[in-house]
């Protein structure tokens, strides 16, 4: 199989799954849970690996490897994104659909934690070779998904025209002679999809951001603001802060970075995404790279591209106020150690980007009701979750005085921990 993209992640950190097991284990010994509640919760419930035989363009027939965790269904059906990329491994799924069980907890919707991922590199594929593949998948994994089972949704390098081939091969496989939407999220519109889904993520970063700004008295006008990866979450952030006046100085992307001191135009760049496929060789500002980007001084830095991207080895260079992580991830443990100690603001992963999940909720509830929003219903809905979940993790974030993530953690962690005991699993 073609590797192409290099991971953000260098290979002497810990795993992602190491990570998320530590992070439970921080979160669980502040909750005082008892050990055997922690045995019901902390480790995946379902894990289905794949193996996907698909016939490439040439004739040849490849083999790619995928994998659907369900980690947690206590709350609700399992909900998780699919990740296409060379690097993708059942230790970083397991991790990923872990921290899908908090993050729903912590913007209190009733769903549980999944995540799935194929490892491939979709800008190597053919579009007929990346539905073949798609639709093979889907079909591998369909015995575990459903409405009311595991709902997937779209993550690094999937996308809308990806939920959908999974949305159509389900309801093939399940021969009710009727599409179930409800099987998939971050869908297109004409397939059931909710008006505001593919911008939810950057969405909910920024409400996050306005809540930050607002906590920490600074002003977001004239806040200069660092973007690492200029994707769908991170590129919405930025358009976001910028129609607020915010000045967006630097973004990258895998191929290169992109700055100018005095802000980016960043309808202009998206458009210059759109049509290149990259930030690189934008007019009107210099190239980066991502080192320097990383360092630059500024009041928000997003890490929005992949896991680990900030580390032991280039933390004590960030420069930023605030790290808002639209990424899943993208802190060492390391690495929060030494932002924490140097002072900066972090808004921790699972409920920075917490806005995806709430609209594949909003999506999921129209598809299973046979409603359609407006646009601005599911903006109003999502601002209203992203602040109350945001005041919640603040409020015991000062008053347990432990830092964000932890009261993060502590936050879904002991709502999954109270879903099991009401419900009699414990004792
Ligand atoms: P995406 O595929 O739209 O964008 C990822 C971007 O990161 C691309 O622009 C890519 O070029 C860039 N990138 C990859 N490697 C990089 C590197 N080494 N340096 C700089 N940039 C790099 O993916 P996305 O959906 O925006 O997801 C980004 C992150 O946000 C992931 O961690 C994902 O799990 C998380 N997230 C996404 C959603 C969502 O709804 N899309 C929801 C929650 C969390």
């Amino acid at each position: 199989m073609a590797k192409g993209m290099s991971s953000v992640q260098p290979n002497h950190h810990k795993s992602p799954y190491q990570v998320a097991l530590e992070n439970f284990d921080a979160a669980a010994d502040a909750l005082e849970l008892p050990q055997d509640l922690r045995a019901m919760i902390k480790y995946p419930e379902r894990i289905l690996i794949v193996n996907l035989p698909i016939r490439m363009d040439n004739g040849e027939v490849l083999h790619f490897e995928g994998y659907r965790v369900q980690h947690s269904t206590v709350r609700g059906p399992a909900k998780g994104g699919i990740r296409y990329h060379p690097a993708v491994t059942l230790d970083e799924v397991k991790a990923l659909a872990m921290w899908m069980s908090w993050k729903c907890a912590v913007v209190n919707i009733p769903f549980g934690g999944g995540k799935g991922g194929v490892a491939c590199d979709p800008k190597k594929l053919s579009p007929g070779e990346l539905e073949r593949l798609t639709r093979r998948y889907a079909a591998s994994i369909t015995p575990l998904i459903g409405p009311q089972q595991d709902i997937p949704a779209p993550d690094v390098y999937t996308n809308a025209q990806i939920m959908a081939w999974i949305m159509d091969t389900y309801s093939m496989m399940k021969r009710e002679g009727y599409p179930v939407p409800g099987v998939v999220t971050g869908k297109p519109l004409a397939a059931g999809g909710s008006r505001g889904r593919d911008e939810a993520t950057g969405r909910g970063v920024f409400h996050t951001l306005e809540c930050a700004f607002e906590h920490l008295r600074m002003k977001m006008k004239g806040a200069r603001v660092v973007v690492q990866g200029f994707g769908n979450a991170g590129s919405v952030a930025a358009l976001l802060l910028d129609s607020h006046q915010a000045l967006v100085i630097a973004v990258n992307d895998s191929r290169g970075g992109v700055y100018n001191k005095n802000g980016l135009d960043i309808p202009k760049l998206m458009m210059h995404k759109e049509r290149t496929g990259s930030v690189v060789g934008f007019a009107g500002a210099e190239p980066i790279s991502s080192e320097e980007l990383l360092a630059l001084e500024c009041d928000v830095l997003i890490p929005a591209a992949l896991e680990n991207a900030i580390h032991g080895g280039n933390a004590a260079g960030v420069r930023a106020k605030i790290i808002a992580e639209a990424a899943n991830g993208p802190l060492t443990p390391e690495a929060d150690r030494i932002l924490e100690e140097k002072g900066v603001f972090i808004i921790p992963d699972i409920l920075c980007n917490a806005g995806g999940v709430t609209v594949s909720y909003f999506e999921w509830v129209q598809n299973e009701q046979h409603l359609m929003w407006e646009l601005h219903e599911v903006h109003e809905r999502l601002e209203r979750v992203m602040k109350n979940a945001f005041h919640e993790v603040l409020s015991l974030h000062l008053e347990r005085k432990v830092s964000m993530r932890l009261a993060a953690n502590m936050l879904g962690v002991g709502r999954v921990a109270e879903a099991v005991a009401v419900r009699g699993l414990y004792p």
